[in-house]
């Protein structure tokens, strides 16, 4: 099957007790046995929820994988990857991150005595001189937040399994339908499902994919054991927000390439950030892993001042200045203030990230309309 269709049918069967055509929310905490020990399958819900089943299985369908697991968020997914390791192991992350990844890793397993440590990946070989003999595992994250760099994912991968380290991308920028990083050597498919795969701004959700079902396994446990499962309504939810993935993340993605173009030749706009352009310095690996370039675009003005960035993020108006993204309406936001303000400043300069840095999430409205929005407020 091909995405759209997988989208719309992959582990999804009208519900066997009554025909109904959608999956219906299992909203039950247990399951009644026959005898103990025998039963449907289903025991307590932390363990399995029928809802969360089916959506498991379409995900991990989306990604190419043999098994998914759905936590109540993109955070608790990632808490789930690092229980996976012990004390004294270290992590190599991409050094331009989503700051709750950095937060997490940092200042919560830092105090059980997590290593991690934030490089440079855009140029692959950079990686293997950092790979010691207590790497276990390398977070990857592309398109980067915010400054949309690209990581060669088949390139981090091939050096990764040489020296026998595992692997996770972070493909919540992505989405399924413009990357599948399983097929290009990942080990973990992380996704705040929050983001596009809900795509409607109404749900807090994670999910791992696996193409190993004995890691699927592991992280099972790990989840069973520590808790972190998501309601069914909120499952229900974001197996309705996929039947629409594609189409949604299709429109978003033309319209970020017309928005990115308008951008670059605004007279009062610095840089503009996106992988579409060719002079993008990883131009070429975008092309070669994503099926479109995605719709996050993030730029710095000319007048680089806090309070030009300011008043631009306040007087958009279909734009909302909000935290987060991938829903069908477009989001404007501040990052060194929002999203990013856990990362300190030094750290974010580092990378780019300047206080008048303003990122755009965009949605899939009349780009006309979001055009002369930005056109108003700039
Ligand atoms: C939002 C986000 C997360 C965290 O997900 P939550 O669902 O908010 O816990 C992780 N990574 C990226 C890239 C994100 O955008």
């Amino acid at each position: 099957m091909k995405f759209a269709t997988k989208a719309i049918h992959a582990g999804i069967e009208p519900d066997p007790s009554t025909g109904a055509v959608m999956t219906p929310i299992f909203q039950t905490s247990t399951y009644a046995q026959e005898e103990p020990g025998k039963h449907k399958g289903f025991e307590y819900a932390r363990t399995q929820n029928p809802t969360r089943h089916v959506l498991e299985k379409n995900l991990a369908a989306l990604e190419n994988g043999v098994d998914a697991i759905c936590f109540s968020s993109g955070l608790a997914a990632q808490d789930a990857v690092i229980k996976l390791l012990v004390a004294g192991d270290e992590v190599l992350a991409v050094n331009d991150l989503y700051g709750g990844t950095y937060r997490q890793m940092v200042r919560v397993w830092g105090n059980w005595g997590l290593k991690s440590r934030f490089i440079d990946m855009y140029n692959a070989d950079n990686l293997e001189k950092e790979i010691g003999p207590d790497t276990k595992l390398i977070w990857v994250e592309t398109p980067t937040n915010p400054m949309l760099n690209i990581v060669d994912i088949e390139a981090v991968c091939r050096i990764a399994k040489k020296h026998g380290v595992m692997v996770c991308v972070d493909n919540t920028f992505a989405s399924p339908y413009l990357q599948n990083p399983l097929d290009l050597g990942a080990d973990i498919v992380l996704h705040s499902a929050t983001k596009y795969i809900g795509g409607h701004s109404d749900v807090v959700h994670g999910c791992l994919i696996v193409k190993d079902s004995e890691l699927g396994q592991r992280l099972h446990f790990i989840q069973n054991a520590c808790g972190a499962v998501p309601g069914p309504q909120d499952c229900f939810l974001i197996l309705r927000g996929i039947k629409t993935l594609h189409l949604r993340v299709q429109r978003a993605c033309e319209n970020a390439a017309v928005i990115a173009q308008y951008l670059a030749k605004h007279p009062k706009v610095d840089k503009v950030y996106w992988p579409g352009f060719e002079s993008h310095p990883n131009h070429a690996v975008a092309a070669k892993q994503m099926r479109m370039f995605g719709a996050m675009v993030s730029f710095d003005l000319k007048d680089n001042t806090h309070s030009n960035a300011m008043r631009v993020l306040s007087s958009t108006e279909l734009f909302t200045l909000a935290e987060s993204l991938g829903g069908v309406e477009s989001l404007i936001g501040h990052p060194s203030s929002m999203t990013h303000a856990s990362i300190p400043r030094e750290e974010r300069l580092k990378v780019g990230l300047t206080d008048s840095l303003i990122r755009l999430s965009v949605g899939v409205e009349d780009v006309e309309d979001l055009i002369g929005d930005l056109e108003r407020a700039i």
